[in-house]
């Protein structure tokens, strides 16, 4: 399963391949985080639980390339001069389609990390703001956990 995910420790944005059972260490200070080996099935594309912070809110996004999507931004301002401002207006348009034929991904609502070969299942739905500072600053829902537990 191809993750894109970001370390705890010193904020590093990577990507990576894990597998059940693996430890994903951080390219840059080389801390390990351990991959759960339940909730989440790289053969069938399907993540209930987050394999790398055990949270079970997850969202579904289209997997984008960022950096891809500035890139053609950035050509059609380069080109402004030669084409009255039309290249804007067409790259804005392909950056468009990209987007929308783009396949879904899972992410985690808490630790972010983007698992770019999970199809999204029918609880998980598009990101919604409150949830998402509801479970990763509030305390609402963990404190509910703990009191059943
Ligand atoms: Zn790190
Ligand atoms: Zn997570």
């Amino acid at each position: 399963m191809r993750v894109r995910t970001q370390c705890r420790e010193c904020g590093l944005g990577f990507g990576a391949t894990i597998a059940a059972g693996d430890a994903l260490p951080c390219p840059n200070c080389a801390v390990e985080r351990p991959v759960a080996e339940a909730g989440w099935d790289a053969a069938a594309a399907a993540v209930e639980r987050c394999p790398l912070c055990d949270s079970e809110h997850l969202y579904q996004q289209r997997d984008f390339n960022r950096t891809l999507g500035c890139l053609l931004i950035a050509v059609g301002i380069v080109l402004v001069p030669w084409t009255y401002g039309l290249s804007l207006v067409v790259l804005s348009v392909v950056d468009l389609v990209i987007f929308y034929l783009l396949p879904f991904a899972v992410v985690c609502y808490k630790c972010d990390t983007v698992y770019r070969d999970a199809r999204p299942s029918g609880r998980q739905g598009d990101f919604d703001l409150l949830k998402h500072d509801v479970v990763k600053y509030g305390k609402t829902w963990e404190d509910q956990r703990r009191k059943k537990g």
